[in-house]
């Protein structure tokens, strides 16, 4: 899930493969300018491509959850909360604060960095110039709307997990949506020692109970009109492109939820001859041994490889 708590080296992928047998996943031991050159020539040959993008391609982007970026702007918080538990952004997100006042002086900083401030990153929209003239459809779980503010069509996207920029009844008591951002900005100028007054905490328009950040944790996950739209757009274009030739081009999709993009990417490469596998990711690139060459793994940074693949194609 999105939002738990993963240290490196914590999940080890090989104890929990669904349907690759773990013997067969390698690294490749291909240079990486002949992963490059294969990788683009793919890209340039095929009808469509689809994109499932994970948290490693925002981390890549400059979206980092710890380190500095977390350090220099949640000070407050770190000394408020404690250090032990303020770790990272993905951490502070699990904290169990003590009302409604505290999480929403959270949360509505939070959005702020990682979804509002940031402009469209330089590697989404090198990413945006690699299938912009092709049929593309994105599949992402990430939840900082990096896709939409690249110039990727709406109706291109379905982002699974749901949106920093959405708050939702806790309990999910009705299939609706709400736009944060003024909220969240009022909260920012408000907050005072973490906290926000309690006459901007959101109250649910329906039920009258508590509200949540748009983001799936739980079973209470909102999946509106949109999103179900969204999701039939994705099923139609995969029937639509059944038998073309399709490269699926995964970025920064880690073991934390695999069962979204990594599994059925695989899957769908076995079950269509005509269709690869490009599978970028700074530590876990691995694939399947058994698809031979219509599998290509590169490791390491993200960014770099962006660029190169754009370069050779253009
Ligand atoms: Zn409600």
């Amino acid at each position: 899930m999105l939002f738990k708590k993963i240290r490196k080296g914590h999940a080890d992928w090989r104890d929990f493969l669904c349907d690759t047998p773990a013997r067969d996943y390698v690294f490749q031991k291909d240079a990486y300018e002949d992963q490059i050159n294969r990788s683009a020539e793919f890209i340039k040959d095929a009808d469509s491509v689809i994109i499932g993008a994970g948290a490693g391609i925002s981390t890549a982007a400059g979206i980092q959850y710890g380190g500095k970026r977390f350090t220099d702007n949640f000070v407050e918080f770190i000394e408020k909360y404690g250090g032990q538990y303020m770790t990272d952004m993905y951490a502070a997100g699990f904290y169990p604060y003590p009302s409604e006042e505290a999480k929403w002086g959270y949360w509505s900083k939070h959005a702020l960095m990682n979804r509002f401030d940031p402009p469209a990153l330089p590697l989404y929209r090198e990413l945006h110039d690699i299938v912009k003239d092709k049929e593309y459809f994105v599949l992402t779980t990430n939840v900082d709307h990096q896709f939409y503010k690249a110039g990727f069509e709406p109706e291109r996207i379905f982002a699974t997990q749901g949106d920093y920029g959405e708050i939702q009844c806790q309990r999910g008591c009705h299939q609706k949506v709400y736009a944060s951002e003024a909220l969240f900005k009022k909260m920012d100028e408000a907050r005072k020692d973490c906290l926000i007054p309690s006459e901007l905490v959101p109250k649910c328009p329906v039920c009258g109970g508590r509200m949540a950040m748009h983001l799936r944790c739980d079973n209470y996950f909102v999946e509106d009109g949109a999103w179900h739209e969204a999701a039939d757009r994705y099923a139609d274009f995969l029937e639509q492109n059944k038998g073309k030739n399709v490269v699926l081009l995964e970025l920064g999709v880690g073991f934390n939820t695999p069962i979204i993009i990594r599994f059925p990417f695989e899957k769908m490469v076995r079950e269509n001859n005509s269709y690869v596998l490009i599978r970028l990711n700074m530590d876990e690139a691995v694939v399947p041994e058994s698809f031979g060459n219509r599998a290509i793994g590169i490791s390491g940074d993200m960014a770099g490889a962006i660029t190169d693949i754009r370069r050779e194609i253009s």
